[in-house]
């Protein structure tokens, strides 16, 4: 017999707990993500945290948003398609997520195949020992080997992404064992990068994973706790950054305060240098290092070895901004706006298809043509990936009259894939693999182009309290990929 929801009903079922729409497992997904949580002493709502601290994180995932909360009995939580302004813009879901004081969020970017609400997170599971919410940020390189392993044992899936395998091997202890000890005992299983944050009931624990590839913070807002991927977070919420968490901690809040254990780590970290060039927001400060500041140097010293003759720096906005300014600050060439970009737009280079990505360079960016007529331009940029923004943005410049277009990178050639949760593409569509510097100038039409040495590059980072994965520009990275992704415990 069918059964009749009233409108109330199938508001509830929608939108308190357990209820999605599911849609089969596509193909599999690359994410970049950003991550929160928060735990109130005393017992107020963490919502409006949860969600504004996500707000302060759009930048890392703009595909799909959501979070889960705990009242110290129940899990809620609520995901969905979108930015968070759209995930949570209707009053009806949010209020329940409101008796929450303790909570986690998550914003996802993903970059091809299956966006089905299914893969949004947190990811919520039931098993023997209660309910737990996940949300990850990062990249298991062995995730698909051990999900295999699982289904070939009866397991089910009902995601592709990462989280779920987690959740499934931390389950799988955490009947007998405090999650604590499960996440401890399944971080030797996993390769790969991954920042989490865990909703119990009545706790929230935050871990890194032991190279520390991405980056995880705690903070205090009022006497809330929170941890957020970047520190940007403490600061919209009038709050302020305790400390980053260590590679391998594992951070517990309850109601008793904050314990912390250590999984076995490393000699040295390995925190993703691409945070720097590209994708952490530039007033973020990870692991002691000001991401603004790595910027402003890279440009300065991209400066130091150019002299090249121009008349305006102009920067692709807006990650490129502190680059630029510190080449005209190094070189006294003025830093002009030379492009302007429609902030309605998000980070359209996740676009899947060539010809879309090329259409959506042009709805992002345009010359301003007043600015650039006639000049000799030094252009900044942060990256060149696969080559479409910088031979878009030069063919754009120089229609607009620019007499010269010398390109300038505030990062080293990007020369290989990123397994560990950078959108990085594969080695053939990397413009960098297999092309020198001379062929990628010719190809992005540029009068010249210089890259910043890795060398460089690493004097940016000075002073951090850790190592540096620089994979995507040296093919060095923290573990044997081929080896490792095939890597199965069991
Ligand atoms: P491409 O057109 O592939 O060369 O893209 C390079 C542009 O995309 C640069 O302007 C960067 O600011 C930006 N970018 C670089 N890496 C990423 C990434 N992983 N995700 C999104 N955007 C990126």
């Amino acid at each position: 017999m069918k059964e009749v929801l009233s409108d109330k009903q199938r508001l509830e079922s929608l939108y308190h707990g357990r209820f999605e729409l599911i849609k089969p497992r596509g193909d599999r997904m690359e994410e970049e993500c950003g991550i929160i949580g928060a735990f109130d002493p005393d017992g107020d709502s963490v919502t409006d945290i949860l969600y504004y601290g996500l707000y302060a994180l759009q930048h890392r995932g703009q595909e799909a948003a959501g979070i889960a909360t705990s009242d110290g009995e129940n899990i809620t939580y609520y995901k969905n398609q979108g930015l968070v302004t759209e995930c949570f813009e209707d009053d009806e879901r949010y209020k329940y997520l409101k008796d929450g004081h303790i909570g986690i969020g998550h914003v996802r970017y993903s970059t091809a195949g299956d966006k089905s609400v299914v893969n949004a997170q947190p990811l919520f599971v039931h098993f023997k020992g209660g309910d737990l919410a996940l949300a990850h940020n990062g990249n298991l390189i062995n995730a698909e080997c051990i999900r295999s392993r699982l289904e070939e044992q009866g397991y089910i899936h009902q995601t592709n992404v990462d989280t779920e395998v987690i959740a499934g091997l931390v389950a799988r202890r955490a009947s007998t064992l405090t999650i604590e000890k499960s996440l401890e005992e399944t971080s030797k299983d996993l390769r790969g990068s991954y920042a989490l944050v865990v909703l119990e009931k009545d706790k929230l624990i935050a871990m890194r994973d032991p190279l520390g590839i991405r980056p995880l913070a705690l903070g205090r807002v009022g006497n809330v706790y929170v941890v957020a991927s970047e520190s940007c977070v403490f600061d919209t919420l009038n709050g302020e950054l305790i400390r980053d968490l260590h590679p391998g901690e594992i951070l517990t809040i309850d109601k008793d305060g904050l314990h912390s254990t250590r999984t076995q780590v490393p000699l040295e970290s390995k925190l993703c240098v691409f945070e720097f060039v590209y994708f952490a927001r530039s007033d973020s400060i990870i692991d002691g290092v000001s991401v603004y500041k790595a910027r402003e140097e890279a440009g300065r010293r991209l400066a130091l070895r150019d002299n090249v003759k121009a008349d305006i720096v102009v920067g692709v906005p807006d990650s490129a901004f502190p680059a630029a300014i510190g080449y005209s600050k190094q070189s006294g060439i003025p830093f002009i706006e030379g492009l302007v970009k429609n902030r309605y737009v998000g980070r359209t280079f996740i676009q899947p298809g060539q010809q879309k990505r090329e259409r959506s360079v042009k709805i992002k960016l345009n010359a301003l043509k007043r600015n650039v007529q006639g000049k000799r331009i030094v252009l900044v940029d942060d990256s060149i990936v696969r080559g479409t923004t910088s031979k878009k943005i030069v063919e754009m410049l120089k229609s607009a009259g620019a007499l010269e277009v010398h390109m300038r990178i505030s990062s080293p050639v990007v020369t290989n894939p990123c397994y560990f949760g950078i959108d990085i593409a594969e080695s053939k569509q990397l413009i960098g693999s297999g092309h020198n510097v001379e062929e990628i100038r010719k190809a992005i039409g540029a009068d010249s182009l210089e890259y910043l040495t890795i060398e460089d590059l690493m004097k940016t980072v000075e002073g951090s309290s850790c190592g540096f994965c620089t994979g995507c520009f040296t093919g060095n990275y923290p573990m044997n990929v081929d080896t490792e992704s095939k890597y199965c415990p069991f």
